[in-house]
């Protein structure tokens, strides 16, 4: 079972959208648990002050490593620290499998500026960006990153939502997907998805996978012939 650790100044965002729909219901089943810890309870003065001006002058605050610190040393229950941050390696569905395999996950959010530099190095902290954009808190980030691991907790998606095919699964897009109506706005759902010859339809997927993939990320197709 994964237990995920969250230190936030901003407690109160969690669950969020984490309390809806799968990732809500898997949380009701005890799938997986989440606790938002708040980071001004380890604050050393009564005003729970967390940041401090950064050395060496710049903008904005920076968040104490003291204060930080303690907040970890009385949270940690093993397992992988991480800080989310657009400065850390960015995350992919590869390694959102690997997190799916963790049982301890405790997730620092940054606010402010970010954090001091020597908690990362104090801890082994391993930190990890959703992307290349900068966001005001790293709980959007957690959030994400949440969504995407608990999705692939045993017994989260029903066995008919496989995840083999989907977008990165294999290094490749996922083919385009049609329902009903077959006809809309004179616009028809491709024949050979109708023709009930499961073989072909394989392939015609596997062709329009490959295809859009290597239209609009090539760089993923380089990856897969790398595995192959
Ligand atoms: N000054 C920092 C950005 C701070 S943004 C820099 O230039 O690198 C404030 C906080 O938001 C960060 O501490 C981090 O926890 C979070 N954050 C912002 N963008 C993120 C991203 N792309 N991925 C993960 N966390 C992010």
């Amino acid at each position: 079972m994964l237990k995920a650790k969250i230190l936030t100044i901003f407690p109160e965002i969690f669950p969020g959208f984490l309390g809806t729909s799968l990732t809500g219901k898997a949380l009701d089943e005890g799938i997986w648990q989440l606790e938002a810890v708040n980071i001004r309870d380890y604050a050393f003065d009564k005003h729970g002050s967390v940041d401090d001006t950064p050395c060496g002058g710049g903008a904005g605050m920076i968040m104490r490593p003291d204060v930080l610190g303690a907040a970890i040393e009385h949270n940690f229950e093993g397992g992988k620290i991480i800080y989310m941050s657009p400065k850390g390696k960015t995350l992919t569905q590869k390694d959102v499998h690997a997190l799916s395999q963790e049982q301890n996950l405790t997730i620092i959010c940054g606010r402010f500026e970010g954090i001091d530099e020597r908690v990362i190095e104090e801890y082994g902290i391993e930190e990890i960006s959703i992307g290349d954009y900068i966001l005001t808190g790293g709980e959007q980030a957690a959030m994400i990153m949440l969504d995407a691991v608990v999705r692939l907790l045993p017994g989260v998606l029903g066995n008919a939502q496989s995840t083999e095919n989907e977008s990165f699964e294999q290094n490749l897009l996922e083919y385009p997907q049609y329902t009903r109506p077959i006809e809309w706005k004179g616009r028809k759902v491709p024949d050979i998805l109708m023709s009930g010859h499961h073989e072909n339809i394989a392939k015609w997927q596997r062709q329009q996978a490959l295809q859009i993939t290597r239209k609009r990320r090539p760089d993923l197709l380089e990856k897969m012939l790398d595995l192959e």
